[in-house]
């Protein structure tokens, strides 16, 4: 039966609002809102919700998921794909999310370089052995600069009707709180860690002595982590690979990969910025037309029709030349100059190129520009076409 169906049925005398699970979600969300960290692991990620919750947080580039079980990760890890939102609007951070079927006992380089590694109701669920090896792979391997550690406080149990012996009977044990702290001061000594403890689901008043329903170990690295330590560390792995050991990643398997379209991506760049000069070139041209319109109308009471250059473009775009050392659109025949140094100004396109160069470089060879590159140029025509249609 699913952990959190389960833990709900169990705690219905006393109830969480909201759920149990959601607030250990909360809670990891909260330390993201406030740490920042680009790179995220979740150790034991079962059906990827709080994966999927992460992945709206937009400090995460870096999104990895690990479970024993691949069923239970492919159940819905479809939530993890990019929507056709994502595409039509390309999110300025990059983002990849990958999950991986293997155990929390080997290492594996696909693990290497996380900011923060989740371990959610995990340890409870590991073999003797597994739980063993379980201190070396994540602090002395992994070695993130946070590490959150979530487990059932035994304690809380008496109150919770139906708990015999274990909340679900997959757990291998349950601790209490001494039995938990004792185990994680002893991995944050011996891994240069520091860690304190806190925890979800409050007990009811006059029983605050159980303390939490879900006790939590939030660990911090105390050293900081070289680029250079982690690429030795890296290097040592790949040589085994090299060596011949392929057996020792056979471990962990990648079963799926998603890359999130971005604005760090040039392709997605050049669309983004295309579309957005498109779009402010057609509104300078249509406040240029309106205004030659309302002006020839004060002067005349014949129909309207747009034969000649607006009095600026007179005086600067007498020659196509001129156009680069004018800031205001003008009409040529049936077409609109527009100097992209106007298209520039507009805070959105600014915004998305940073620089003028880059502007020109991504739009060069997308819309049609003046012989000598300084302006854009859009057909009166298409207006008129697009206003009759
Ligand atoms: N973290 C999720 C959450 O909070 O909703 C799910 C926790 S679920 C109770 C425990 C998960 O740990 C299961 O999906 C199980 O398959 C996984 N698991 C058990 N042993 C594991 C191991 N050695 N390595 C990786 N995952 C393991």
């Amino acid at each position: 039966m699913d952990k959190n169906v389960q833990e709900e049925r169990f705690t219905e005398m006393i109830k969480f609002t909201p759920p149990l699970y959601k607030q250990r979600y909360q809670f990891i969300k909260d330390l993201v809102w406030k740490y920042k960290p680009k790179k995220v692991a979740d150790l034991g990620c079962a059906d990827c919700t709080l994966l999927w919750m992460l992945k709206f947080c937009s400090c995460i580039e870096v999104l990895a998921g690990l479970d024993i079980c691949e069923n239970v990760m492919k159940e819905k890890m479809h939530r993890l794909s990019p929507l056709p939102g994502d595409y039509l609007q390309p999110a300025e951070r990059s983002l990849t999310v990958t999950l991986h079927h293997g155990s929390v006992a080997h290492k594996d380089p696909c693990m290497l370089g996380f900011d923060l590694i989740t371990c959610i109701e995990l340890i409870e669920h590991l073999e003797e052995p597994e739980l063993e090896k379980f201190p070396e792979v994540v602090f002395g391997f992994m070695a993130p600069a946070m590490v959150v550690i979530s487990t059932p406080n035994s304690e809380f149990n008496p109150l919770l009707p139906g708990v015999t012996p274990f909340r679900h009977p997959d757990h291998k044990f349950e601790w209490n709180r001494a039995e938990f702290q004792s185990w994680a001061l002893n991995i944050a000594r011996s891994y240069d860690y520091s860690v304190e403890f806190t925890g979800v689901g409050p007990p009811p008043t006059g029983m605050e002595e159980v303390g939490f329903c879900t006790q939590i170990g939030v660990f911090i690295r105390k050293y900081s982590q070289t680029k250079s330590l982690f690429n030795k560390k890296l290097l040592r792995y790949k040589s085994v690979i090299m060596m011949g050991f392929f057996y020792v990643f056979l471990y962990v398997v990648k079963v799926f990969k998603a890359v999130y379209p971005s604005l760090k991506d040039e392709k997605y760049l050049q669309i983004a910025v295309v579309s957005e000069v498109v779009f402010t070139a057609q509104v300078i041209k249509r406040n240029l037309l309106d205004h030659l319109h309302s002006e020839h109308e004060e002067y005349s009471d014949g129909p309207v029709e747009i034969k000649s250059k607006s009095q600026h473009s007179e005086n600067c775009v007498s020659e196509e030349l001129a156009v680069e050392k004018c800031m205001e659109p003008s009409v040529s025949g049936n077409v609109v100059y527009i100097p992209l140094t106007k298209i520039f100004s507009f805070p959105k396109v600014n915004q998305l190129c940073g620089t003028f160069e880059k502007l020109y470089k991504l739009i060069a060879d997308k819309v049609t520009l003046s012989s000598d590159g300084s302006a854009m140029v859009v057909d009166i025509e298409q207006e008129y076409e697009e206003e009759e249609n």
